[in-house]
């Protein structure tokens, strides 16, 4: 060991949890091949199949052991690799010059480049996974593997491509501390599914294979990488470890249990999910309902809209999963801003964030393919809850005045005569729950008049707090700004459970503050009680709540 080999590296909170275990570092140059395997363009092309062929078997594989986020990964990166746009790049690559791994490559460092300029931090995130897909393919050219770790290790690397992650056998990854990454990289967002503590952006850490076999503790909560750590360290690593699994199994038997607090007073539960997956984890952590489904999961990654048919299978699988009981609130498509989607071809702002997102993008006069595409959703859900008798509620986002409310009232209203024209009586007529989040300070202070004859509100505490306190909610810089709880915050969504109360219509809160104990806590001391989170905060917000 080298004597810079102790100390501490810090970087990120990527996945909560504390392991101990020797230092195994990933070699970024066994990653992407550089050598020529003297094979053809052509042939560069067919590894990018057989690449697509393994992404898709692997799907299966995680899918059949009921790891729904790890499958749903990798079947989106055999579409990547499927992608003729792709493969085109390969072309152009090779015909600049490039050898057939070097095109290969330099085809996914163009798209991946693309990807990464994006503004939102989760979609820019996706660079590395199409970075992945071309060097998977550019080991089947050249005939390389990686080498796996065959024992239990602390894994360090420049950055983790997921399908990389998912070869090491979990029994050998304890940890992962990464020098690049992000919260939402896949890699990271499969290590918090599966439990294993990581953190990222840890940029003073050594990825050249200096640090291989030095005893180290990874502290996914605070963010360090401890090397050659104090019997201390490691205790206090094995206790944190000990009480993780302690809280979890404890907060997983309160399950079946209402969510009732001291006083008496009912709380309800909600998940926030991202795709047709998420909604059986929701079930699974007792959720009552999912209180905001995120439609923009099937505009991404992808080069033209979805149609009405391929949204009602997706909304059908979800109802499906939830059964009739479970209210499904679906929240329309909720685009620009952090949320760009390249083949919508939306005008370039210079503020995105204070432009055409949201319900505005259904009131451009000139883009009726944009106002169809929010029809298609509306109808997709109809249909989809008529034939599943599911509970729908369907929600716009970025409501800022109540002309916007009378427009969305207008389209559903259009929606449901397209339906019945169409001959689909049992869904133009069927039951849905028609409400709106609260994300703009105008709109809080002004909740009463653009709730009156709606069924619900729902405010998005993470744009509500950009807007009030000026932060973007990007921006690393303004942490300390990004504060739900702050007295101005917290002032607007007391007039937002002020003005629901005097239009009659439910209140609650599916922003990120719902998902933490303390977060929960404050927000029913203001008299709400329908709190919608990711489903990992649930057990633990349940809880708190029980608790409080
Ligand atoms: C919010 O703004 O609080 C919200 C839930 O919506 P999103 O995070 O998707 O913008
Ligand atoms: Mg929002």
């Amino acid at each position: 060991m080298s004597s810079s080999a102790a100390g501490v590296r810090r970087g990120t909170p990527g996945s909560p949890g504390s392991a101990a275990g020797p230092v195994w570092t990933l070699p970024a140059s066994v990653l992407t091949p550089v050598q020529r395997s003297g094979a053809t363009v052509d042939e560069a092309i067919a590894a990018l199949a057989t690449a697509a062929a393994q992404l898709t078997a692997m799907a299966a594989a995680r899918s059949e052991a009921g790891a729904a986020e790890e499958s749903e990964i990798f079947s989106m990166q055999a579409v990547m690799a499927s992608d003729p746009a792709l493969a085109a790049a390969i072309r152009d690559a090779a015909k600049g010059g490039a050898d057939d791994v070097a095109a290969l490559i330099a085809a996914g460092e163009a798209q991946a480049a693309l990807l990464a300029a994006l503004p939102d931090e989760y979609l820019a995130a996706r660079a590395a996974d199409v970075r992945d897909v071309a060097s998977r393919a550019a080991r089947i050219l050249a005939g390389t593997t990686i080498p796996l770790p065959g024992r239990p290790i602390i894994l360090v690397a420049e950055d983790l491509p997921p399908s990389v992650s998912a070869e090491i056998p979990r029994e050998h990854l304890l940890g992962i501390a990464l020098r690049a990454g992000s919260r939402t990289a896949h890699a990271v967002i499969l290590a918090r599914a599966a439990g294993i503590p990581c953190i990222v952006a840890a940029r003073e850490l050594e990825v050249d294979g200096s640090l291989d076999g030095v005893q180290a503790v990874v502290d996914g909560a605070a963010g360090t990488l401890t090397l050659a750590p104090s019997s201390a360290d490691l205790a206090a690593a094995e206790a944190v470890k000990k009480q993780g699994a302690v809280d979890a199994t404890r907060r997983a038997t309160l399950r079946g249990t209402p969510c009732v607090m001291a006083n008496g007073t009912p709380v309800h539960l909600y998940a926030n999910i991202g795709s047709a997956d998420g909604a059986a984890r929701a079930v699974e952590v007792g959720a009552e309902g999912i209180g905001l489904l995120r439609s923009e999961f099937l505009l991404l990654d992808r080069e033209t809209p979805p149609d009405e048919r391929e949204q009602l299978r997706a909304f059908t699988k979800v109802f499906e999963a939830l059964g009739a009981d479970r209210p499904l609130t679906l929240r329309l498509a909720d685009i620009g801003g952090d949320k760009e989607i390249p083949y919508l071809k939306l005008p370039h702002e210079a503020n995105p964030f204070l432009g055409l997102r949201g319900y505005r993008l259904a009131m451009i006069k000139d883009r009726p393919d944009l106002r169809a595409l929010f029809a298609s959703q509306v109808a997709a859900a109809l249909r989809a809850a008529a034939a599943t008798r599911g509970a729908l509620r369907i929600m716009a986002p970025m409501i800022s005045v109540r002309a916007e409310v009378d427009d969305l009232l207008g389209l559903i209203k259009t929606v449901r005569a397209d339906l019945s024209a169409r001959g689909e009586s049992a869904a133009a007529a069927y039951p849905a729950a028609i409400g709106i989040m609260i994300e703009v300070p105008a709109a809080a202070l002004t909740a009463a008049e653009l709730a009156a004859g709606l069924d619900f509100v729902s405010v998005g505490t993470n744009d509500l707090t950009q807007y009030a306190m000026a932060a973007d909610r990007i921006n690393p810089a303004l942490v300390a700004l990004q504060d739900a709880a702050a007295p101005g915050v917290v002032a607007l969504l007391r007039a937002v459970v002020e003005g629901a109360k005097k239009a009659g219509v439910e209140v609650g809160v599916c922003g990120e503050l719902a998902g933490s104990v303390s977060g929960a806590r404050l927000l029913t001391e203001i008299g709400i009680y329908e709190l919608s989170m990711d489903p990992a905060a649930v057990d633990e917000v349940r809880e708190g709540l029980l608790g409080a």
